[in-house]
């Protein structure tokens, strides 16, 4: 035998087509995508023996020389060239093909904003007005009372006016863009007041310096990393006078100034500052823009929209910060909003109403399907406490330690059923916010600790991560610890599937 003998061996396409799972296969997926399929099973199947070593073939002609019964080896290799075998091939192929990039995991680590793993969980409505919405048209542009062409920023406007006390808002593609066409709309070609310590980095390339130099604007940096007064702010105004006097000339190594646009504090999401320290509150900055007659921005960050400092979340929330006379405010949809990515805009209508003009408002505008999921979201703050049982983020937060043990129970009893012979344990953790949001709050929670005889945890680790549906778990002190808090219950026999395999 050789390999050329082998290479006639192998089924013609169209026969193989015939084949009736590909026949049904053509009606459903379309006939060009499985002849593509099966051409590249055969193409695979050509490379192979081409590639055989003369080992093998010597194996092969031995086999063959041995006779029908001594063949079985044989009849093994050839099962591969009938056309079945061929056509399950080719079916294997474009189901693993269809596998999409972006899929469900289950998330176990007990962070709630993981923003690795996509922030905020959408809440049931949010998820089923994306696809009301966006399975056909909508009237995201359209005033169907009226017959006329609409405005997408009219879509939640008048919501977050009602739910949080604004003029007016704005939707664009996240927070960072949100800074970025505040800044560009009220501080191009002027100076914005921001303290020394709220200079943030957020993840990524998000640093306030950056940004506004990005925008056009111009930052003027106050006070200390651990202190700022307001007095700091105060004595570094430029009016328009002190602008055209070029007083900055008399500093030796003055640089050109320029008039003060607005004063901006930023929320120090994602890190503290303690010890010997003093910032200015958001009534200071209030009281101090009015004196001057300068606008007050406030980059809040983590959108919560309600007191949740029972649950140990002492964080700023929008209607409380509004209601301090803020002008302009933004934050993130997909933090402790709990909705998805979006950047919002709230405050006076004055200001808002520039950014809607400005160019960089089309860049920056969001879909329908965003609109369709923030909509929902925020549909369900009209009763803070449907928004506590129904945003993801919100119930996940208000979780007590004793309903984690609960869960965490009911969890162990899942694994014990689908994947006995694992030693299970019951384990207090401290669960985050993460997300950049509120760094300091641990959430006392509980954990299923996962063990099996003499493997790691790193090696279970891994093979969790390895399953129909991902699982990504923490380690702590070289223990596997599922974290309930970000399990939902519906995933729990997904874990326990996903620890059998
Ligand atoms: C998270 C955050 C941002 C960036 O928001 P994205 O939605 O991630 O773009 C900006 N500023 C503050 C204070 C934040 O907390």
């Amino acid at each position: 035998m050789n390999k050329n003998e082998l290479l006639r061996r192998l089924p013609k396409i169209d026969e193989i087509l015939k084949e009736e799972s590909l026949v049904v296969l053509s009606a459903e997926k379309g006939s060009l995508l499985v002849t593509e399929a099966v051409r590249q099973v055969i193409s695979n199947m050509r490379r192979s023996i081409l590639d055989l070593e003369d080992g093998d073939m010597e194996k092969l002609s031995e086999a063959e020389k041995a006779g029908e019964k001594a063949s079985a080896a044989l009849e093994g290799f050839f099962r591969q060239f009938e056309p079945s075998a061929v056509a399950a091939a080719a079916a294997a192929k474009l189901a693993e093909d269809e596998e999409y990039n972006l899929y469900p995991v289950v998330n176990a680590t007990g962070t709630i904003l993981h923003t690795n793993l996509g922030r905020a969980p959408l809440c049931e409505d949010a998820v089923e007005n994306v696809s009301r919405v966006s399975r056909g048209y909508s009237d995201l542009e359209y005033n169907v009372a009226k017959g006329a062409r609409g405005s997408r920023h009219d879509l939640v406007g008048s919501l977050i006016a009602e739910l949080t006390g604004a003029e007016d808002a704005m939707v664009v593609n996240n927070n960072a863009s949100a800074t970025m066409i505040v800044l560009a709309a009220m501080g191009e070609g002027r100076e914005i007041i921001v303290s020394r310590g709220e200079l943030v980095e957020i993840g990524g390339a998000f640093r306030i310096p950056d940004i506004m130099a990005q925008s056009g604007a111009y930052l003027t940096e106050v006070g200390t990393s651990n202190k700022t007064k307001v007095s700091d702010y105060e004595k570094a105004i430029m009016t328009p006078e002190m602008v055209a006097s070029e007083s900055w000339k008399k500093d030796p190594r003055g640089t050109r100034r320029f008039e003060t646009g607005a004063l901006m504090k930023v929320h120090k999401s994602n890190y503290d500052i303690v010890g010997f320290t003093e910032e200015a509150e958001l009534e200071d900055l209030v009281a101090l823009g009015r004196k001057h007659d300068l606008p007050v921005i406030f980059d809040m960050g983590n959108g919560l929209m309600l007191d949740m400092s029972a649950y140990g979340l002492r964080e700023p929330n929008i209607p409380a910060s509004l209601a301090t006379g803020i002008d302009v405010m933004l934050f993130s949809g997909d933090k402790l909003l709990g909705g998805p990515q979006a950047g919002i805009i709230v405050g006076k209508k004055k200001y808002i109403s520039m950014m809607k003009k400005h160019p960089l408002a089309r860049a920056m505008r969001v879909d329908k399907m965003t609109f369709a999921a923030l909509e929902a979201t925020l549909a369900k703050y009209k009763d803070p406490a449907i928004a506590l049982r129904d945003i993801p983020v919100l119930s996940m937060i208000a979780g007590s330690s004793e309903d984690m043990k609960a869960k965490a129970g009911r969890l162990a009893e899942t694994i014990r059923k689908t994947a006995p012979g694992l030693t299970l344990e019951l384990a207090e953790v401290e669960d985050q916010i993460g997300g950049g949001s509120a760094p300091m709050v641990r959430l006392p929670g509980w954990a299923v600790s996962v063990a099996d005889g003499s493997r790691s945890a790193d090696s279970i680790e891994r093979r969790l991560r390895k399953a129909d549906v991902p699982v990504i778990a923490r380690i702590h002190d070289d223990r596997l610890l599922l974290c309930v808090r970000t399990i939902f219950e519906e995933e729990f026999g997904l874990v326990a599937e996903a620890l059998r395999q």
